[in-house]
């Protein structure tokens, strides 16, 4: 038997502000993930300057001024989306087969608490994940 898989404090520190719903989602997703997975640097609430960094390094899409991001606070004073990254042999790995694994439990993650979410590797919620976005956002999982 593997040992479960649980965020670390790094992960659990870069949450902070993120909306309960989505740390509920990660808190459980982690916990029947095959693959372990934790939340990336720049990966939960963002200000406007760094939201803008990352758009002016081609990272996201949104500018985060007139465009904001899920990753900006909302009016409720939450970010409404995280950005995770796999872990295998205890080390981040990018291959995005491991992607799409986490991807699969976040959705029954989101099922089992009765929330809606998107990944960043379908924006456009259809049944297509591989080939019809013009951009991929793998690590993204927001709240609806
Ligand atoms: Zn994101």
């Amino acid at each position: 038997m593997r040992d479960k898989n649980k965020l670390s404090q790094t992960s659990l520190d870069r949450l902070n502000g993120v909306d309960d719903k989505l740390i509920q989602l990660v808190t459980l997703a982690i916990s029947i993930s095959p693959v372990d997975f934790g939340i990336a640097y720049d990966g939960g609430v963002r200000d406007d300057i760094k939201q803008k960094e990352l758009f002016d390094k081609g990272y996201s899409k949104k500018d985060g001024i007139k465009n904001k991001s899920k990753h900006q606070k909302a009016k409720d004073g939450f970010s409404k989306a995280f950005d995770f990254i796999p872990f295998v042999n205890g080390k981040p790995c990018m291959d995005k087969h491991y992607y799409f694994m986490i991807i699969a439990v976040m959705f029954i993650a989101a099922d089992m608490l009765n929330i809606k979410i998107r990944s960043g590797a379908n924006w456009d919620s259809d049944n297509e994940f591989i080939t019809d976005q013009t951009f991929q956002d793998l690590p993204h999982i927001e709240l609806l």
